[in-house]
């Protein structure tokens, strides 16, 4: 079997001033200790990235990651983006990751998949990895649409990738309706849909780069549920909103992420 590190992430959104930033990542720092059975990344706003960069310069056992990008790679060629930031700013900030596609943005901000795709290639280019966000409504739940629409933001998000590109990527399962929510997703449901991810990368994809894939389930994960939804054997960490901003909370979800 395919051993794959699992990954939690910490989706701060727009949330915490540079100095409430400082804060919260001294505390992490200071109760994850060297622990690094689990690979973690912080994603502040942007305002914070340079603060948060500076403090995890010397830490081993923590990246930096960021909650969006633009796809151009600079305003000098190919247009003006007022208010945007391009991969190559995030990577002078030793930004290591980048969320993309997240639902706020595919939902307040009109994302569709083929702006997931340019923007991941963006990423990549800039050898950023990727944290891909997908998951469906409570009414495509509902009406047992979800597996279609997996497989649909996974084709178009992913297309003209191939096995290398999807090595480098991670996919986060985050299901709209249980994001921000407070409902969670169950293990098994959220197993299931990441067996189903898997299923459907298979067909693009070789199966071994199926197997090796890392899939975060994303949607109100807390230190009371982390460990049953992270020990189902297709779940490969979290992505992490609200409780990623409570330093105790935060490392209790990390170390209920490991195989005890
Ligand atoms: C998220 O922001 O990606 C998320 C899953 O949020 P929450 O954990 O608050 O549901």
């Amino acid at each position: 079997m395919i051993y794959r590190k699992k990954i939690v992430a910490g989706n701060w959104k727009m949330n915490k001033t540079t100095g409430e930033a400082k804060i919260l990542v001294e505390d992490i720092i200071r109760d994850i200790g060297k622990f690094d059975d689990v690979e973690i990344v912080l994603c502040p706003p942007f305002t914070s990235l340079e603060a948060v960069s500076v403090l995890l310069s010397p830490v081993q056992n923590i990246r930096l990651g960021a909650q969006n990008l633009h796809e151009a790679s600079s305003g000098a060629f190919t247009g003006a983006f007022t208010g945007e930031i391009s991969a190559g700013m995030l990577k002078d900030l030793y930004v290591r990751y980048v969320i993309i596609g997240h639902s706020e943005l595919r939902q307040f901000f009109h994302e569709d998949d083929a702006l997931v795709n340019r923007k991941t290639k963006a990423a990549l280019q800039a050898e950023l990895r990727p944290i891909v966000c997908i998951g469906e409504t409570l009414p495509q739940r509902e009406s047992n649409q979800w597996k279609k629409v997996l497989e649909t933001q996974l084709r178009a998000g992913l297309a003209g990738f191939g096995d290398k590109e999807l090595g480098d990527i991670i996919l986060a399962y985050e299901p709209i309706w249980a994001i921000g929510t407070g409902k969670t997703a169950s293990p098994e449901q959220a197993e299931e849909a990441h067996q189903w991810i898997r299923k459907v990368l298979a067909t693009h994809f070789s199966q071994s780069a199926s197997e090796r894939i890392r899939i975060q389930y994303g949607g109100s994960v807390k230190p009371e549920n982390a460990k049953e939804l992270l020990s189902k054997p297709d779940i490969d960490g979290a992505l992490v909103g609200g409780a990623s901003l409570d330093a105790r909370g935060f490392t209790a979800i990390i170390k209920n992420a490991c195989p005890a």
